[in-house]
């Protein structure tokens, strides 16, 4: 069984009472990993280490280049260890291999793309602003400080890469807390960030939970950003323990996507769409597409067709390459998701196809859920509403593409959506009355390191990626000289009220 220490000023070291916790995979429940657990004086220990890194160290101060080129080379040893890594997180997520594996991938590729966007000089004169003979005006962006980076369990390494690629390319130093359910890949990359020497502090990793760990480092006093991913209810707990010492807030919290199919548009690409949508590891994704808007005049093949594409979907061992879902990640989300199918059942939803735990063999040891279809949701009803993270699909019926778009808007989440039609411009016109982050026209998950993501409404703060998420870990520093000088004006009241 592998062991991992907390990752503090570029060493492993225990937590300061010893204390650990198990990592268990979700196929067969089996103990893969032990990790310590960190509690307030290990929080205190790593962020004093990034405190310090970032007041005294070189990394702030470093030449972007040099930043960039020990980025990327983190990212080179992902893409080296890029077996090791895959095989992890399918133990240790219950990710199949094929997501496990694009999910490595693509943390290398994002990193290195965070590498490069690091390389952009977003300093310069204001445009507009200066006078000349008068004054320059510029703006000089500057790295904000020392970073929480907070994020969940269903893409492990992916989403500590998309916290730490940024922060630490405009300059930040990170302390980052993986989730309790899935730390061992974020350890093994632990590994990989001694091998290179990042300096000291730079980066530190505290593995443990969130009401111990999370928690005393969104309230500790010496952090000025917080970077979450996770749901939006601890994302509205860690605004408000955000509110100590005012700190930066970016929150990527939780979705319930609404996935609009219009009367023309391609089935067969439409149903794939819809099936990838929900069913892509296992429905835990923030956006997938957990509510699927259909026509009436095509609604009944579609869902005929739907079930039988649903029931050819293969569980089991997310280590076999033929494995099209795996389990979920504990059995708290199993209860979870149960329990949300029995609502669906009470509250009226036509259930179609799964609604329970599979009973096949293979599927015995694990916290496993059947892809599951409710159709005739109504869509004030519960699991149209709430974030079931799990493979259940809602599906609503409506009539004209106006009632498709009031019912898509109508939740407290926006982070993302999709249109598949074969017209784009009015695909485009629904594209732009959704009200959310993302949008995909016949297609869906797909995203792109250098566009923003994120969320409106209550699927959070800020955005990551592109120039937009670089910002984010950025303060704007407006620098006026003064070409005139003070002394020149006769008057203080002179410099500030022109005269006429
Ligand atoms: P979660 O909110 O339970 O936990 C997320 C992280 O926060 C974990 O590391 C956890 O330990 C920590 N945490 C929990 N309580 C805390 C506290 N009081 N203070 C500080 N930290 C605390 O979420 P989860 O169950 O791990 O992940 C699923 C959720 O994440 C879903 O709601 C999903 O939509 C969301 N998610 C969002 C995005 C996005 O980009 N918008 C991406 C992935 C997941």
């Amino acid at each position: 069984m592998r062991q991992y220490q907390l990752f503090i000023n570029n060493e492993f070291v225990d937590a300061t009472d010893k204390r650990t916790f198990n990592g268990v995979n979700p196929y067969n429940q089996e103990t893969l990993a032990t990790y310590a657990r960190a509690g307030a004086d290990d929080v205190n220990k790593a962020v004093a280490a990034a405190r310090d890194a970032f007041d005294n160290g070189p990394w702030p101060r470093m030449a972007r280049e040099e930043r960039s080129a020990l980025i990327k080379a983190i990212s080179d040893k992902i893409n080296e260890n890029k077996k090791l890594l895959t095989e992890l997180e399918v133990l240790d997520s219950g990710s199949t291999l094929r997501k496990a594996g694009e999910d490595i991938y693509l943390s290398a590729r994002n990193l290195a793309g965070f590498a490069k966007l690091g390389l952009t000089d977003l300093d310069g004169e204001l445009e507009g602003v200066s006078k000349a003979g008068f004054s320059k005006n510029l703006l000089v962006r500057e790295p904000i400080g020392v970073v929480a980076a907070i994020i969940p369990w269903n893409f492990p390494l992916k989403m500590a890469i998309w916290k730490i690629g940024p922060a630490l390319a405009a300059g930040n130093t990170v302390v980052l807390k993986p989730s309790e359910e899935t730390s061992l890949s974020i350890m093994e990359l632990a590994k990989l960030i001694q091998q290179i020497g990042l300096p000291k502090g730079v980066l530190n990793i505290v593995t443990g939970f969130g009401p111990e760990a999370g928690a005393a480092l969104v309230r500790h006093p010496l952090i000025d950003k917080i970077a979450f991913t996770g749901s939006t209810a601890t994302g509205q707990q860690i605004m408000q323990a955000a509110a100590g010492n005012l700190k930066k807030l970016t929150l990527e919290c939780g979705g319930k996507s609404a996935n609009i199919v219009l009367d023309d548009a391609d089935l067969e690409m439409a149903l794939d769409g819809a099936m990838y949508g929900i069913f892509y590891h296992a429905g835990q994704c923030c956006e997938a597409g957990t509510r699927l808007l259909l026509p009436n005049s095509i609604a009944d093949e579609f869902v005929q067709r739907l079930v039988e594409k649903t029931k050819k979907l293969k569980l089991g061992d997310p280590m076999l390459p033929t494995t099209d879902v795996g389990p979920v990640v504990s059995q708290k989300q199993l209860d979870r998701i149960l329990g949300y199918i029995e609502k669906g059942k009470a509250e009226g939803g036509k259930l179609l196809s799964g609604g329970s735990k599979p009973n096949s063999p293979e599927c015995a040891r694990g916290f496993f859920v059947e892809p599951t279809l409710f159709d005739h949701v109504d869509n004030a009803s519960t699991i149209a509403q709430e974030e079931i993270f799990g493979p259940v699909l809602s599906i609503i019926r409506y009539t004209a593409d106006e009632d498709a778009v009031r019912a898509a808007n109508n939740s407290i989440y926006g982070l993302a959506g999709g249109v598949w039609s074969k017209d784009p411009e009015r695909a485009m016109r629904v594209a732009k009355r959704l009200r959310a982050g993302t949008v995909w026209i016949n297609e869906w998950h797909l995203l792109n390191e250098r566009a923003p993501f994120g969320g409106y409404k209550q699927s959070g703060i800020g955005r990551e990626f592109g120039i937009d998420g670089l910002k984010e870990y950025t303060e704007a520093k407006h620098i006026h000289i003064d070409e005139v000088g003070i002394r020149a004006k006769k008057t203080w009241y002179d410099t500030v009220v022109p005269k006429e």
